[in-house]
């Protein structure tokens, strides 16, 4: 399999892809890695997954270096990936020992009942490319933590990215038959769903997210789904500061070049105020540098996929026919690599594409509202339920609006943004289930309950 890089189009290296003979035989290492790993006492797992995170730290050029070169993503927000994918397995590694260890629940009489979180096994973990770390991070950390041994399947366009992963978890001493790499492209995904894994987790597209979890559905295991977004923001009229709001989310919409699964993609925006905060938004967007990846003060750079160019030059057509204007960019850069320019879209509506269909890419479409009632309809006609943002002074008046759609996420005078502490979640094609915080660590568990009853004197 050729890896290239989207900036040269140049091939940079070629990696041996797996077939189902030696996937098969990975999976044979795994169930036997997993007895062991899971008996080591669950101090230890967390020691040796923390001196993961710190090679993260260590190595951070280098790996940083990497994954610009394979997907694109400008190299200081390389940087900022890898560091807050260390950050995250702090929290996870720092709670582990709260949330992994068994509860004891009740006692009276005789009677003690008690949880004991017990690990699935072998999960198999097949994952997106657009922030190979983070959403890595999200399912192969707290599955190691909790005692399973993990097949993590990185996408494609992040395979030397994989293989980092994999050097630096090996030396922080997880051993190799509890962590194995699937290399190789969709196809090598679709074998390891004939595969007998004990839980499959999978972050990728809602289209590929339905095809995995109707095909796991007959083995009854669990099968998690953290899939895409059409994510809305709110811009009310009693936002204090315009200028300031409107960078926020410019950067919620634009920051990694439009690949976030939580990137704002619509935006609506109060009638009185509607005026200002285009100015400001389209301010903003002019000020960035587009640039190759690796060129310091870059914002802008390429799409990781060639084939996103094509989706997006359709979604700006459909709108640009059906009546939107274009404000800025709207097409393709003319020269090597797959860039496109930041595009800003208005007099956009629900009968376009671009308001219905994920972009995944530096395009967006800014909509007039007369009232919180329209935004609210409007924020929650989609299929998506990822994440959705109000940006207002007030709180009361954000909540309304946030408490009525059907999201994981809510967020309040900030978008585009992922906490360790507290659940992420899709809802409707979306996904399914929840990584990070107390439920993404337990999620790799199978909770056993004890009902004992002493008869003796112990
Ligand atoms: P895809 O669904 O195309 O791919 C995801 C993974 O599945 C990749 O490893 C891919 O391999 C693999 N794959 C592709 N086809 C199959 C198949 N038939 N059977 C098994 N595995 C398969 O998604 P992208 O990689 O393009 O990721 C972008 C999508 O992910 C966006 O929709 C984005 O919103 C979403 N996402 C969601 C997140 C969340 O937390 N909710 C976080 C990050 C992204 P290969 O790439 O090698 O083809």
């Amino acid at each position: 399999m050729n890896i290239i890089n989207p900036a040269t189009e140049e091939i940079i290296a070629t990696v041996k892809e797996d077939d189902s003979f030696s996937l098969e035989k990975k999976l044979a290492l795994l169930k036997k890695g997993q007895k062991t790993w899971q008996a080591v006492p669950l101090e230890e797992r967390i020691k040796r997954i923390d001196r993961f995170a710190g090679l993260l730290k260590e190595n951070i050029e280098s790996l940083a270096s990497t994954l610009t070169s394979e997907m694109g993503k400008p190299l200081q927000q390389s940087r900022n990936e890898i560091n807050g994918a260390s950050n995250r397995i702090g929290w996870l590694t720092g709670h582990a020992g709260q949330f992994l260890s068994e509860e004891l629940m009740n006692r009276s009489g005789d009677m003690t009942e008690k949880i004991v979180y017990e690990p699935l096994g072998v999960v198999c973990n097949i994952s997106a490319w657009n922030y190979p770390y983070n959403v890595g991070v999200n399912v192969f950390v707290p599955a190691l933590l909790a005692g399973n041994a993990v097949l993590y399947k990185p996408s494609e366009y992040a395979t030397l990215t994989g293989l980092g992963i994999a050097r630096y978890l090996q030396e922080a001493g997880i051993p190799e038959e509890v962590f194995q790499l699937a290399l190789g492209s969709g196809e090598v995904g679709k074998l390891l769903l004939d595969l007998p894994f004990d839980g499959y987790f999978f972050t990728g597209s809602y289209k590929t997210g339905k095809y995995i979890y109707e095909k796991v559905a007959p083995k009854m295991v669990p099968c998690q789904l953290e899939l895409g977004g059409k994510d809305p923001v709110y811009a009310a009229d009693d936002i204090e500061d315009i200028k300031n709001s409107a960078a926020g989310i410019s950067d919620g919409a634009f920051y990694n070049n439009g690949q976030s699964c939580c990137a704002v993609e619509r935006i609506y925006v109060h009638e009185k105020i509607y005026e200002a905060f285009i100015q400001s938004f389209l301010d903003e967007v002019m000020s960035w540098k587009i640039g190759a990846p690796d060129e310091a003060g870059t914002y802008i750079s390429v799409l990781s996929r060639k084939a996103q160019l094509e989706v997006l030059d359709r979604q700006v057509a459909d709108a640009v026919s059906k009546g939107a204007k274009v404000l800025a960019g709207g097409k393709r850069l003319d020269r090597k690599g797959y860039y496109y320019e930041p595009t800003v879209l208005i007099e956009v509506d629900h009968s376009m594409e671009l308001m219905k269909e994920e972009s995944f890419g530096p395009v967006i479409g800014i909509m007039k509202v007369k009232n919180d009632e329209e935004a609210t309809h409007l924020m929650q006609d989609t299929e998506y339920g990822l994440t959705a943002s109000v940006y207002s002074s007030s709180w009361d008046r954000a909540q309304k609006i946030l408490s009525r759609l059907d999201t994981g996420t809510g967020y309040w005078n900030c978008c585009d943004r992922v906490s360790a502490a507290v659940p992420w979640s899709g809802r409707k094609h979306s996904g399914i289930g929840s990584t990070l915080s107390h439920a993404g660590l337990r999620a790799f568990t199978k909770p056993k309950a004890y009902q004992l009853r002493a008869t003796g004197s112990e």
